[in-house]
């Protein structure tokens, strides 16, 4: 029984419900069938068959064969009206939970009361149950119905005229679902049971219900014989080499490391390519959407690349009929409104013959279907769920169908791949993740596999990884792919450079332009030029298409932009510039940059060696970066770029987000190129008088930005040590400061910051942070806490840490995939140490060995208090071994 208030509550909400059924009639309308599918109404039907609420009758009345959709719907809307205020309570419920959030989104439902309910399962017959648990067994029967009608042909309860009416091609799987438990019914109670039979044997034989064969149309199965073979073309060579070689993408593929972020449930550690799609780590049940983040170069393009190929060779994710790529970068450039299906055929794969066939059987099968998006970053609006949609064959602005499609407003149950760089993902598009992977770049062992398929000579291979084992710096810089794959392709110079190698990204994106430039046309130069003088009217060519392309955030230049810079044909053949592929039109060509890292390394080049820039380019730049997420940022910017043409375009986007994280990119290379290391090649350039202005310029920027962050330091309470969680952009600073490698500066910088604690938690941290941040924090006056928990240190990461360790009274290095190798680093210099009293190595990946090398240095040490090792790699009696032998190691 009721309470009376509940009782008075549940009937206002009825009463409710039965005015709401009335008065969004024309929306509830829509939202059945503005898609053109019946599965929607089929649907809502089959739950309020399964409750009760409508009899087998009325359901007969409704489905009469070759009545309109909206038809059917009015009359259902109409019968659930009279039927009084309960059944629309419940009405209400089921459309809830069969719409898609968005569209779901403008209608009003009933209060909370109503909810669905699972019914009574005893003493009831078969063909009760199949009525009372139709929404399951419809999901169910419809990945196996040929093995269902079978099992009734076989026993004597479906002639083939039967069967071949349930089969019929104009059927969706979940039509035929229905088609036979509707004959079913007219059948009696032992063929229910036969049904009911078999879906409970195949539940026990473990035989998956999914894996049934689809029935496909024929068409269908020739487009995905297109798409797949579009695909496959697409994908086999690595893009970024287009400029240089040919390589396949099996043969230099080289696996990255994945990891679920670290808000989701399950983080199990590594994860497989296929498990990105699957449904591992998922934490939003009703998202579809997943995100691959890492910084430029971790190789995002590159593994959905992979994923691509390998499903196009049938290779993997067969669960997949159909998978569409996209690339946002292409994608920006489309000018014109569309409609998913003109998405989906015109930028991926044309369909010769029964497209509408075709997008419908995509629609009646979104979980059969993947979507990848590449760069979402790189996409010139940002992410809104302002504009929604929900109709697959209304008009949109790309971007606007793109976002829809993320938050499965649109095509919800289609599966999609989404990469972007982390700064670039809010809040607002992290509500619609089902879950979040983290591309880390390449492991220690990957960069050794990696160096080995690029040389196919063993004995290069060999001298290349002996080279890079022995300079620390540069072996850090390769855990991100696109730096190792450039050392890799510098080589020679690397092995050959007897004033020392590369230290800093700058110097190794300097040494990959001379290696270009003097390389793939050498030029017949008689005079003695130094190499960037002989070539500085291309650098300043692709450095201004670069600089305005950065400016409006393009990435894909025509010839005509190509012109306006005076980019001729000879700075094309020096290979940075590579043809875009399968742009819109077919008739112009397009260029892209090897790499977005490389046009922002152009544009730096561009700030710093231009007599055109404005002189407030470099603070706007700097400065920018403490604006993040307004668009008065890009416009700042913007209005430093000199061209006119460049100025209308940016007012044309006066409503893009400018991009922040190809912002910081290229202020970090104008600090690298600014470096007193390098003042010798602009010599020739440009007037010492202008280049000094500009470190200038850059220093004031990098010492105002560290204040900013020394100022938003809370002072402590009292007895609690004064502590800085950094901020977005401290990191970055720091990166600049550590590519212009001036010691004065980094001195200068931490004269002024005054802390016990820099806590650094989940910043994005990996071995090259790791080394900028040693450079720097080593001029700390005063010792501090560090904490690093929750990044990518690694084994790499820690070598590159132990200079500042002296100013470290503890080091915070909670997960971040410390070994052995690092503990036993970390060891070595305790031994000594009279500064480090705590060191907190929990959760990562340290053995037996590493614990050791720690126990020999505690001999020696007096100073350290506590080691804290939980949730290492240790088995119970290592455990208990090793705590007898040291107390100060907690495990
Ligand atoms: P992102 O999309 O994250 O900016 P890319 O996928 O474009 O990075 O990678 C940049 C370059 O790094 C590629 O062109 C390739 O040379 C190299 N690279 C990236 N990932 C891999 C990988 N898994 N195996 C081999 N090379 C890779």
């Amino acid at each position: 029984m009721l309470a009376v208030a509940e009782y008075g509550c549940w009937q206002s909400e009825s009463m409710f419900a039965h005015e709401l059924v009335l008065k969004q009639r024309t929306e509830i309308l829509q939202a059945l069938c503005s898609s053109g599918s019946t599965e929607h109404l089929e649907r809502v039907l089959d739950i309020l068959l399964s409750q009760g609420e409508l009899i087998w009758e009325d359901y007969q009345d409704i489905q009469v064969p070759g009545r309109a959709l909206y038809t059917k719907a009015r009359q259902l809307l109409d019968l659930v009206y009279t039927k009084g205020v309960d059944t629309c309570a419940l009405f209400l419920a089921a459309l809830k939970q069969v719409l898609p959030d968005a569209q779901g989104s403008s209608l009003f439902f009933s209060g909370c009361c109503e909810t669905l309910k699972e019914r009574e399962q005893s003493q009831i017959t078969c063909s009760q149950t199949l009525l009372t648990q139709r929404p399951s067994i419809v999901s169910k029967l419809q990945r196996c119905i040929d093995g269902t009608l079978e099992a009734l042909a076989v026993s004597g309860h479906f002639t083939s005229e039967d069967c071949d009416e349930v089969r019929l091609p104009i059927h969706t799987p979940s039509q035929q679902a229905r088609r036979l438990l509707d004959q079913v019914r007219s059948k009696g109670e032992s063929a229910a049971e036969v049904v009911l039979n078999y879906i409970q044997q195949r539940q026990e034989s473990g035989s998956p219900l999914n894996q049934e064969k689809l029935t496909p149309p024929k068409e269908f199965l020739k487009y995905q014989k297109k798409l797949s073979s579009s695909v496959s073309a697409q994908s086999c060579f690595l893009s970024n080499y287009g400029g240089t070689s040919h390589m396949s993408l099996d043969d230099i593929y080289t696996d990255g490391q994945l990891e679920l972020a670290h808000d989701c449930a399950d983080n199990q550690g590594p994860l497989s390519l296929e498990q990105i799609v699957g449904m591992v780590g998922t934490v939003n049940e009703n998202a579809d959407t997943v995100l691959v983040s890492g910084d430029a170069g971790s190789g995002k393009s590159t593994l959905l690349q992979r994923l691509h190929l390998l499903w196009a060779r049938g290779s993997a994710l067969q669960d997949f009929l159909l998978l569409f790529p996209f690339s946002c970068r292409r994608l920006n450039s489309e000018q014109r409104e569309l409609s998913v299906q003109d998405l989906l055929f015109q930028h991926c794969c044309w369909p010769d013959r029964e497209q509408e066939e075709i997008f419908q059987f995509i629609l009646d099968h979104p979980h059969l279907v993947l979507f990848t998006f590449d760069g979402l970053d790189e996409l010139k609006q940002s992410f809104s769920d302002e504009h929604r949609l929900c109709c697959p064959t209304q008009c949109a602005p790309v971007h606007i169908l793109l976002f829809n499609l993320i938050q499965g407003s649109l095509m919800k149950g289609v599966r999609k791949v989404v990469t972007s760089r982390p700064e670039a993902v809010g809040p607002l598009l992290k509500k619609h993740l089902c879950k979040e992977v983290l591309l880390k770049g390449f492991s220690p062992s990957g960069i050794d596999c990696f160096l080995k398929k690029h040389h196919t000579d063993p004995m290069v291979a060999a001298k290349v990884l002996e080279s890079l084992h022995s300079n620390n710096a540069l072996l850090g810089l390769c855990h991100s792919p696109v730096l190792c794959w450039i050392v890799s392709q510098c080589h020679k110079e690397l092995l050959c450079s007897g004033e020392g190698s590369p230290q800093t990204i700058t110097d190794v994106y300097l040494m990959i332009l001379q290696h270009f430039l003097q390389h793939q046309r050498p030029l017949q130069s008689t005079v003695a030029l130094g190499w960037l003088q002989e070539h500085l009217k291309t650098v300043l060519h692709l450095g201004k298409l670069a600089f305005e392309g950065i400016g409006t955030s393009c990435y894909i230049f025509s010839g005509t932009d190509l012109e306006t810079c005076g980019v001729t044909e000879d700075d094309i053949c020096v290979g940075f510039l590579i043809q875009s592929k399968d742009m819109p039109s077919a008739h112009s060509k397009h260029y892209e940059f090897l790499h977005v890292t490389m046009q922002c390394f152009f544009a730096a080049l561009y700030i710093v060696l231009s007599t055109n820039t404005d002189r407030s380019t470099i603070p706007k730049l700097f400065e920018t970066q403490d604006m993040r997420e307004t668009s008065l940022s890009g416009a700042c910017f913007r209005a430093c770029l000199s061209s006119n043409s460049q100025q209308e375009k940016a007012l044309e986007r006066e409503a893009t987000t400018f991009e922040t994280p190809n912002l910081q990119i290229t202020a970090t290379f104008v600090a690298g190129l600014l470096s007193g290391r390098h003042r010798s090649l602009w010599l020739h350039c440009c007037s010492t008088a202008m280049m000094e202005k500009k470190v200038r310029q850059v220093v004031r920027c990098l010492s105002k930005g560290m204040q900013k962050h020394f100022k938003s330091i809370p002072q402590p309470v009292e007895g609690e040590k004064k502590s800085m969680h950094a901020m977005p952009g401290f990191v970055w600073l720091i990166k600049c400061i550590y590519e212009m490698q001036e010691s004065r500066i980094a001195k200068d910088a931490m004269s002024k910051l005054e802390v016990d604690h820099l806590k650094l938690t989940y910043c994005n941290i990996g071995p090259v942070e790791c080394t900028a941040l040693a450079y720097v924090l080593q001029h700390l006056r005063n010792p501090v806490g560090l904490q690093l928990d929750y990044n990518s240190v690694g084994d790499v990461g820690v070598e590159q840490l132990l200079p500042c360790l002296h100013i470290c009274n503890s080091l915070y290095l909670v997960g971040n995939g410390v070994g052995s190798a690092g503990a036993c680093a970390l060891a070595n210099i305790i031994k000594n140490s009279t500064s480090v009293e705590e060191l907190w190595l929990t959760e990562n990946c340290i053995t037996r060995t590493g614990v050791e090398c720690l126990i020999q240095a505690l001999k020696h040490n007096t100073h350290v208090k506590s080691v804290w090792l939980r949730n290492n790699e240790l088995t119970l009696q290592e455990v208990e071994e090793m705590t007898g032998l040291e107390p100060r190691l907690i495990f």
